[in-house]
């Protein structure tokens, strides 16, 4: 049976508006209570997002699909819906929910910069693991360091994603990600509490990072950091993504348009390049010794 912790984990953090500090910058943020936070999930036994919108705006970012659910007239990147009573709608939900593991976060990135503020990740993650839960975390934000205090001794997964090893191309196309050498250092950090590590390699842009100097390079990055276990993603033509991937190439990689094209949108051509990158992916695993640390 779940027993809600000692400490109160539902007070408002701090008595300022961050709202009123990110609408200069033209980001939109609302306050917004949530019915349920922990949703059954393919890719764990559950998932949960404290966040609709993640302010740190990948050009190839999958979960655009939330704004068919949460209208937003602002581009993804700049609006984000908190869920402010997500801690008290999650204890409840445990109250009934066997245990199992559970993915932060499917559909945001749960340590993007307002989290600073909010702590709703932070405190969410405490009541699952005191129920019970075990956690599989996947950040691009470095401020998930702050929570190694909760995650060590229990059974939690620190992950980081890179899609490109390259810091200037990183920032064109993963505008408020931390750096990717920050997001290594989570990796080492995680390393030394003791926790299990992955490497996730998504998506692999063509011509950009998933040649085979790029993949030798993201593979001995892996090998640096001696993660446990490296997971590798190509690009997918998930709804709401080629228009801004598209808009993105225009500006800088005009002569990659008809590339990408083909590869999300001709069935036989992608077929041959997912089969060709699976070959490169398994060719730079073999030469950095990491072939046994691909899921
Ligand atoms: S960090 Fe993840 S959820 Fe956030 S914009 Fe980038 S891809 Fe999307």
């Amino acid at each position: 049976m779940f027993e809600e912790p000692q400490m109160n984990l539902f007070e408002p953090v701090a008595a300022c508006s961050p709202a009123a500090r990110l609408a200069p910058c033209g980001i939109t943020l609302r306050e917004t209570p949530c019915r349920s936070l922990l949703n059954r999930a393919d890719i764990s036994d559950y998932s949960f997002n404290c966040y609709t919108g993640c302010l740190h705006g990948c050009a190839y970012c999958y979960a655009r699909f939330m704004q068919r659910f949460h209208p937003h007239d602002e581009p993804w990147g700049q609006f984000v819906d908190v869920k402010i009573n997500a801690p008290t709608v999650l204890a409840k939900q445990l109250r009934h929910l066997p245990p199992g593991s559970v993915f932060a976060c499917s559909a945001c990135d749960g340590w993007q910069s307002i989290e600073q503020h909010y702590q709703l990740t932070r405190r969410c993650c405490q009541l699952l693991l005191a129920a019970g839960f075990a956690l599989n975390v996947l950040t691009k934000s470095d401020l998930v360091l702050r929570d190694l205090d909760i995650f060590t001794g229990r059974p939690v997964t620190l992950g980081v994603t890179i899609a490109i090893p390259d810091e200037n191309l990183a920032s064109l196309w993963e505008p408020a990600a931390s750096p990717v050498s920050a997001r290594l250092h989570i990796l080492k950090e995680a390393r030394k509490a003791g926790l299990r590590t992955t490497l996730m390699f998504a998506p692999l842009l063509p011509h950009i990072s998933d040649t085979p100097d790029s993949l030798l390079r993201l593979f001995q990055l892996a090998k640096d950091a001696h993660v446990d276990c490296i997971i590798t993603d190509a690009l997918n033509p998930r709804p709401r993504v080629w228009p801004s991937v598209q808009h993105l190439l225009q500006t800088h990689r005009p002569d990659l348009l008809p590339l990408y094209s083909d590869m999300l949108f001709h069935p036989a051509r992608r077929k041959q390049y997912l089969a060709d990158l699976d070959r490169r992916i398994a060719h730079a695993a073999a030469q950095t010794h990491l072939t046994d640390r691909l899921a």
